[in-house]
């Protein structure tokens, strides 16, 4: 019998932990259930994928860059990289300030609604904590200061700092070029191969993806706030939707016209990694997928891959930066209309790119990183509690859609690149079993 595609046994189980989260809600004692038996399983997968991400992207920018045989290729590549990504940035923003001026959800909101979600949510801790954590001090170069570690074990120690892991694994290779191949063989052997049993962990690791997410998916459902909230937002959120939509026929056109390829092959072969991204709302924890499917499915060499993918899932974020200013204009929309005017469109593109850049790839840092965009427009401080109340109930699942954007993004972006610098190849997909007759 043909075994049925991995994304086929993802969706099943996705649509059953929705399924099944949704009786819970109706069965006394039902959350709690979820929440004591079956989350773990969920979180459990979540940290596996977590545990690989800094081995595989110091094995694979290690390989990566000491395969090249000059280092102008890595200049090349990286340039390629960075203004594609602001582009496509700049892009997605432009698509979202377009559409919520179209549509404008913000006059769909009365009065009371807007009372009874500040009542809500307004000292919820969710929506206190993001505004704390968006107010410390940052000059403007910080950033810059944050991606050199100082220690790098404690770079290596802490998910959170992929930006200084990428740094120190950048000039580490670019030093294994400088000794020579004959003085590098060594540790390039070993690289090698730590590389080849990262991505195996992978494969095995996904074998419980299904279940997996099926465990996320009934924990969603059943923490999901009061439907009659959601409904009030269901035009907002529904224009943040459709922006994200119109992203995704974006990157087809752009894996049609420029990388030659099929888009809906892309999408096929990718669809594992946009199934994870949404079911975990986190494009750190989906990278070592995307990784896997672009290289061995799609084709992209490691030499593009190794530096675009945990870039990319570190600082390029349509689908955050298309919410972002779909979300800011809709809060002035509300709560702010003089606010309105041309020159803070203007510095909401400019804020929601920066910000896009310096939002982790975690659960709900778009909205984090929202506090920082309304406040360069001028926000009223006082006001910024019942703004963040207003879009809090539905930030769940718009974080799940555009998780998904921003890693279908990244995997556009390394096809293309690839294919600028002839990198784009056959893919060569391997199985968890290949080798397993041998030690069996
Ligand atoms: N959850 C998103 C990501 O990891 C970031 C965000 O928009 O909150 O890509």
């Amino acid at each position: 019998m043909k075994k049925m595609a991995l994304h086929w046994k993802i969706l099943i189980g996705m649509l059953l932990g929705i399924i099944f989260g949704f009786i819970m809600t109706g069965v006394t004692g039902g959350k709690e259930f979820v929440g004591d038996w079956i989350n773990p399983f969920g979180t459990i997968f979540v940290k596996l994928l977590k545990l690989i991400a800094i081995p595989l992207i110091l094995a694979s920018l290690i390989k990566g860059i000491s395969d090249l045989k000059d280092i102008s290729k890595f200049r090349n590549i990286g340039l390629r990289t960075i203004v594609t990504y602001i582009l496509t940035t700049v892009i997605a923003i432009s698509i979202g300030l377009v559409l919520v001026n179209l549509a404008q959800p913000g006059d769909g909101i009365s009065e009371e609604t807007v009372a009874k979600l500040s009542e809500t949510y307004a000292e919820n801790s969710g929506v206190t904590s993001k505004i704390q954590e968006a107010g410390k001090d940052r000059g403007p170069l910080q950033f810059l200061v944050e991606m050199v570690p100082d220690n790098a074990f404690k770079a290596f120690s802490d998910n959170g700092l992929m930006l200084q892991v990428i740094f120190f694994t950048i000039l580490f290779g670019i030093s294994m070029l400088l000794i020579g191949e004959k003085a590098a063989k060594p540790l390039k052997d070993l690289f090698d191969s730590l590389n080849d049993v990262v991505l195996k962990m992978v494969d095995l690791i996904m074998l419980s993806a299904p279940v997996a997410v099926f465990a996320l998916l009934a924990q969603v459902v059943v923490t999901a706030d009061d439907p009659e909230i959601l409904k009030r937002l269901l035009y907002y959120a529904g224009v943040v939707v459709t922006g994200l939509l119109l992203m995704i026929c974006f990157y087809m056109l752009l894996v049609a016209f420029i990388a030659k390829k099929n888009p809906l092959w892309f999408l096929k072969q990718i669809s594992p990694a946009q199934l994870l991204a949404f079911s975990t709302s986190s494009s750190a924890a989906t990278l070592p997928v995307t990784m896997e499917r672009v290289e061995e499915h799609i084709g992209v060499d490691k030499e593009v891959s190794s530096f675009v993918l945990p870039v990319g899932a570190t600082i390029n974020m349509d689908g955050t930066s298309l919410y972002q200013a779909v979300a800011a204009v809709f809060i002035m929309q509300v709560l702010w209309p003089e606010g309105l005017i041309f020159s803070n469109q203007l510095t909401i593109v400019l804020t929601a790119l920066l910000a896009s850049i310096g939002s982790a790839a975690v659960p709900g840092a778009g909205m984090v990183m929202l506090v920082i965009v309304l406040e360069a427009v001028g926000f009223p401080a006082e006001m910024m509690p019942i703004a963040l109340a207003l879009i809090f109930a539905v930030d769940r699942p718009l974080d799940m859609c555009r998780t998904v954007v921003n890693v279908t993004g990244d995997a556009t972006v390394s096809m293309l690149v690839a294919k600028s610098v002839g990198k784009l190849g056959e893919p060569k997909p391997k199985d968890w079993d290949d080798h397993y007759e041998e030690v069996k």
